[in-house]
């Protein structure tokens, strides 16, 4: 199963504005991937949209986000179905800091429907630490029946090993992602834990032409993690 399970849309203000739903499956479609997963940071009011034009494209999509933990540490958390994602999306966002976002500075937050049509923009900042830390996610995410990975640990930035400096023995990952998977070896001779756990790579696309290319199978125990996820 070829896949992209993490990438941003219009919505996240570091994404392009080229960045919408349309364009998004329709790229993931011409590329023949098997499944995609939209990952906004914070967020996941464009996977509605994105989901009907997935829906209509034959892709199998599913409903997720970045969240950016309390310790500003980036994880992927993916749901069944659209209610538990939006269910998930509005506990998260009545933790974020009354930040207003300043698209000057920052970049636009924007909300489309499956025409990509503009249906407005969310004000609050998105890329904030949000009020949910690491301790908590596992429990939280599980009890919207989701899944969560720890996102690029093996970046400088907003990654599991970057901020708390190794892998944590207490904190109940599945699986994990990697960015630059040249490392692994390194990585896992350097975090001992991470050996012999699934894990995958993911494009984290920001811009339509960075959406993977299905050059890559999802790892089977994955694969299953993920059954019944999506549609
Ligand atoms: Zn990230
Ligand atoms: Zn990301």
């Amino acid at each position: 199963m070829t896949y992209d399970l993490h990438m941003h849309s219009c919505l996240s203000p570091c994404g392009d504005n080229d960045m919408t739903v349309n364009n998004i499956v329709n790229m993931a479609a011409l590329k023949g991937l098997d499944v995609i997963a939209l990952t906004d940071h914070n967020s996941s009011k464009n996977c509605p949209a994105l989901m009907k034009v997935a829906r209509e494209a034959g892709i199998r999509a599913i409903p997720g986000m970045e969240i950016n933990t309390s310790e500003e540490i980036h994880a992927v958390c993916l749901f069944p179905t659209l209610e538990k994602a939006m269910a998930f999306d509005d506990y998260v966002f009545s933790t974020l800091p009354p930040v207003k976002n300043r698209p000057e500075i920052y970049g636009d937050q924007i909300l489309v429907n499956e025409n990509d049509e503009l249906q407005g923009t969310v004000d609050t900042l998105l890329i904030t630490a949000s009020g949910v830390s690491l301790e908590e996610l596992p429990d939280l995410v599980k009890a919207y029946d989701g899944l969560w990975w720890p996102a690029h640990i093996d970046r400088s930035s907003n990654s599991l090993i970057a901020i708390l400096g190794s892998i944590p023995e207490d904190i109940d990952y599945p699986c994990f992602e990697i960015y630059h998977t040249g490392l692994y070896d390194e990585l896992v001779k350097k975090n001992p834990l991470l050996a012999g756990r699934p894990w995958l790579h993911n494009s984290d696309a920001h811009y339509l032409w960075d959406i993977a290319e299905p050059d890559r199978q999802l790892d089977p125990r994955i694969e299953k993690m993920l059954e019944g996820f999506g549609e």
